[in-house]
């Protein structure tokens, strides 16, 4: 079978990985330049887009930030996976607040903004703590200003003068203070079948996931029930097909939705590891119409990110139960080079992994890593 990615980065490097064993054969579209590449080494074939799309069993993103255009040749051909309006909403901050609004789904307290005057009204009735994120093409904390207190509301509307928020308006969110970050990944196949894989607990420096840890420790059965129903709600209202992740912010017992990703997820690259079956295979079984496959955990796990920086000491390697995957990208300021992936029996056994891998690298990089550790020994 062949499938067809939107999007010419890791998660697709990782889809075409998981393909192989199946003898299912993925290729990239880098969405720049309309190309069609091998998504490891991302040499051109010999074949246009218009005739990968034609020769495609099923057609999928890697990233819900592609040209619309794009999007809209791949829904004609009636094999894009999850849909166009699946993806054009996790995409699109407004459509996704109209979603969860319409859906009524807890979500956090915000306003819609198409012009900077606007933004008074929204700390009149949100508070001066705010978080102002761009409707549109935000990631990894890009596209988003953060005001602390009212002084620095000149400031900050200066900042966001240079803006056209007539085509791309702003979503003002409060900023809250929530117990911790989790994120349910799951797969919905196109009969309506669901299978889910554990909550992971995800933290985050600078806007950016760093660690992820599953399953996150201490969930309660109705935890994951609320998790599993909000996830259900908007998955079937989506009539979606494949891997969707849906990040919450937990607030006691309650869970908010922060955004939803119509793709397979960084905070799911644990299950690399430690599922039976991958977030990237089953993601591939979804769309190519296969049985799903088993989403349980088999041992616990950290995935710790590598942001940055392109040297890790062949040494890593030895700490008990760490596997690298390595992207085999140019190295940027902030971008995700790879990730390791830590697995356990216990918590305390991840544990003494987690501390042994912060050892080898500046507290900068990883921040939470020998915190969250001692909190599992
Ligand atoms: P991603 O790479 O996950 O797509 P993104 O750029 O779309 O990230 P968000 O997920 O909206 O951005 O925000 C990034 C992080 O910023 C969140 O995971 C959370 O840590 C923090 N954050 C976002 N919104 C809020 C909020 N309203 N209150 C407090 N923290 C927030
Ligand atoms: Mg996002
Ligand atoms: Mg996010």
């Amino acid at each position: 079978m062949n499938v067809l990615i939107f999007g010419s980065g890791q998660l697709a490097r990782m889809m075409y990985l998981a393909g192989c064993p199946l003898g299912i054969e993925v290729s990239a579209v880098d969405v720049n330049t309309h190309k069609v590449v091998n998504p490891v080494n991302k040499e051109p074939y010999n074949i246009g887009l218009e005739e990968a799309i034609e020769q495609a069993d099923a057609i999928s993103v890697e990233f819900e930030h592609v040209p619309e255009a794009l999007l809209e040749k791949a829904e004609l051909s009636g094999k894009l996976m999850p849909g166009i309006g699946a993806i054009l909403t996790g995409a699109d901050r407004v459509r996704e607040k109209h979603l969860l609004q319409r859906l009524d789904i807890a979500n956090c307290p915000h306003r819609v903004i198409d012009n900077v005057e606007q933004l008074d009204g929204a700390v009149d009735e949100l508070g001066d703590q705010l978080i102002v994120k761009a409707s549109r093409d935000g990631y990894d904390g890009y596209g988003q200003w953060r005001l602390h207190k009212s002084d620095d509301l000149p400031d900050l509307k200066q900042q966001l003068l240079a803006l056209d928020l007539r085509k791309v308006p702003l979503v003002v969110e409060k900023m809250l203070h929530f117990d911790r970050e989790v994120s349910l990944v799951g797969v919905r196949n196109s009969k309506g079948h669901f299978r889910f894989y554990d909550l992971a607990e995800n933290l985050h420096h600078q806007g950016q996931l760093h660690v992820s840890l599953a399953p996150a420790p201490g969930v309660t059965e109705a935890l994951t029930q609320q998790a599993r129903e909000i996830f259900k709600t908007l998955a079937d209202e989506l009539n979606y097909t494949g891997v969707l992740a849906v990040e919450f912010f937990q607030l006691g017992d309650r869970l908010l939705v922060n955004e939803i990703a119509p793709r397979v997820h960084n905070s799911g690259h644990w299950t690399m590891q430690s599922a039976d079956t991958c977030q990237f295979e089953n993601h591939l079984r979804a769309i190519c119409d296969l049985p799903l496959g088993d989403t349980s955990i088999k041992t616990v796990c950290a995935m710790v990110n590598i942001i940055g920086y392109a040297s890790f000491a062949r040494d890593m390697l030895t700490i008990r139960g760490c596997h690298l995957h390595w992207y085999g990208k140019t190295v940027r300021d902030k971008r995700k080079m790879g990730h390791f992936n830590l697995v356990g029996q216990t918590y305390p056994e991840l544990a003494t992994s987690m501390l042994a891998l912060a050892d080898y690298v500046p507290e900068s990089h990883f921040p939470h890593l020998a915190n969250k550790a001692r909190t599992l020994s």
